[in-house]
């Protein structure tokens, strides 16, 4: 039965720890209790939709309803002679436990995503990405109910036009306007490792299982990344920038003896590690408030004093966009959501 909790501190139901005070939670645990709460004209709006919060940042108090699905299940739902696999699962599945589910299986696909907290509705909002994989190489159809009219809409894996931490649910236009509710991945029988990101291939060996390198995956991120269950954050706080090959020249000729670490992605696009530039800006050990960058990776924006209120973490993030613009002139562009 869906569950409404009136002015409730938002600190609860996201990752970075930072108290907002949210006029109305709404919790449902099947579709129709969904189409029920769009149709109640008595909640408050807007309505904002919410998986984790884990990749949020409450600014100020929200004045609407914040929708969380409590539908939690998946099922493979075709397997095909040459080896894919079809599994659909419902937005509201911690994407982690997919992960792990579906390793255990030996199905091939989203090992290399383990252990990114959040739900698999917003993998498709945000393209979730990690170790050389991104969650939009793997979907094929999302399935959503529009806010308005309550109607439901199937998305084909173009019409959601993936891109670097993007989708078309992120643009102007369809921000906010759709929830995801249950999203189709095609994963694989075979075996598929993708060991050439970081240290994997020296963690796995050869032939590894798919839960093999799920623990390998998240061995790695245990050791760079904070958990959330003990210091406040939302992951990597900016993008990775994209330069051209001109001015990523420029910068290389002011590290003659470094190899500078980029990625061509493009015909003169060029992406570079946003925590490489942090860090050689200087503001690795910046402070603001109770708001810090994480000691291994700079590119983590902590709550570390479990204080830390979002003008802290605002006031931060503007002074490393200031300062490593006015050292490499490029502009760090966020990743968290700002609300
Ligand atoms: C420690 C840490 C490590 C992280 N590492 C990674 C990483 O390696 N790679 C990576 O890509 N990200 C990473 N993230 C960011 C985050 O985990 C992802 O962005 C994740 O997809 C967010 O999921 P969520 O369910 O918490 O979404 P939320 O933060 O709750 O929401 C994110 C956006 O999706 C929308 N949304 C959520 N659910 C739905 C739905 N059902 N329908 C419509 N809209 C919806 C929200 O409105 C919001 O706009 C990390 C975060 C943390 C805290």
């Amino acid at each position: 039965m869906s569950e409404l909790i009136y002015n409730s501190d938002i600190k609860r139901i996201t990752t970075f720890n930072v108290s907002a005070n949210a006029a109305c939670i709404a919790y449902y645990d099947t579709l129709d209790e969904l189409k029920l709460l769009l149709a109640d004209r008595s909640l408050p709006r807007p309505i904002k939709h919410l998986g984790e919060g884990s990749n949020m940042l409450f600014t100020k108090d929200f004045p609407g309803t914040i929708l969380i699905s409590r539908i939690d299940s998946h099922e493979i739902i075709d397997i095909r002679e040459d080896g894919s696999v079809l599994v659909k699962a419902s937005a509201g599945v911690i994407m982690d436990n997919l992960c792990r589910d579906l390793a255990l299986k030996n199905i091939w696909g989203l090992e290399n995503l383990s252990g990114i907290p959040g739900t698999v509705g917003a993998s498709v909002i945000q393209n979730v990405g990690a170790y050389g994989v991104e969650a939009g190489d793997l979907i094929v159809q999302a399935e959503a109910v529009e806010i308005d009219s309550a109607e439901t809409v199937t998305f084909s894996h173009e019409m959601i036009d993936f891109g670097y931490r993007h989708s078309i649910f992120k643009t102007e236009e369809m921000r906010d306007r759709f929830i995801i509710t249950a999203v189709v991945f095609k994963l694989s029988s075979k075996p598929k490792p993708r060991t050439n990101y970081a240290n994997l291939q020296s963690l796995v060996g050869n032939n590894p299982s798919a839960i093999e390198m799920r623990n390998a995956v998240i061995s790695i991120r245990d050791n760079k990344l904070p958990s959330p269950a003990i210091v406040g954050s939302a992951g990597s706080f900016f993008k990775n920038p994209i330069i051209s090959q001109q001015h990523f020249d420029k910068i290389k000729a002011l590290f003659p003896n470094e190899k500078v670490p980029h990625f061509i992605i493009g015909d003169d696009e060029i992406k570079l590690p946003a925590a490489w530039l942090i860090d050689k800006a200087g503001c690795k050990s910046m402070t603001q408030g109770g708001a810090s960058l994480w000691y291994s990776q700079p590119l983590v924006i902590v709550n570390i004093s479990g204080n830390a209120t979002s003008h802290d973490i605002i006031e931060l993030e503007h002074r490393i966009i200031k300062c490593v613009k006015s050292q490499f002139n490029i502009t760090l562009y966020p990743e968290v959501e700002h609300i």
